[in-house]
């Protein structure tokens, strides 16, 4: 079995309905190629959620 092929994990059958590229937030389809966003969300959500209570520093 050639390592170079890897099974789809359940969590990538989750993301497929939406770009990968592009900010988790349901209504924003802004685009991570700014650099600002991480974990998936855009600058401006990515900062909504921190500033929202998910403090872990
Ligand atoms: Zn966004």
């Amino acid at each position: 079995m050639p390592n170079s092929v890897q099974p789809p994990t359940p969590s990538d059958s989750e993301l497929a309905d939406y770009d990968p590229d592009t900010c988790d937030a349901p209504d924003c389809e802004n685009s991570l190629d700014d650099g600002e966003g991480y974990d998936g969300y855009c600058g401006s959500h990515a900062d909504q959620r921190e500033t929202s209570g998910a403090q872990s520093a």
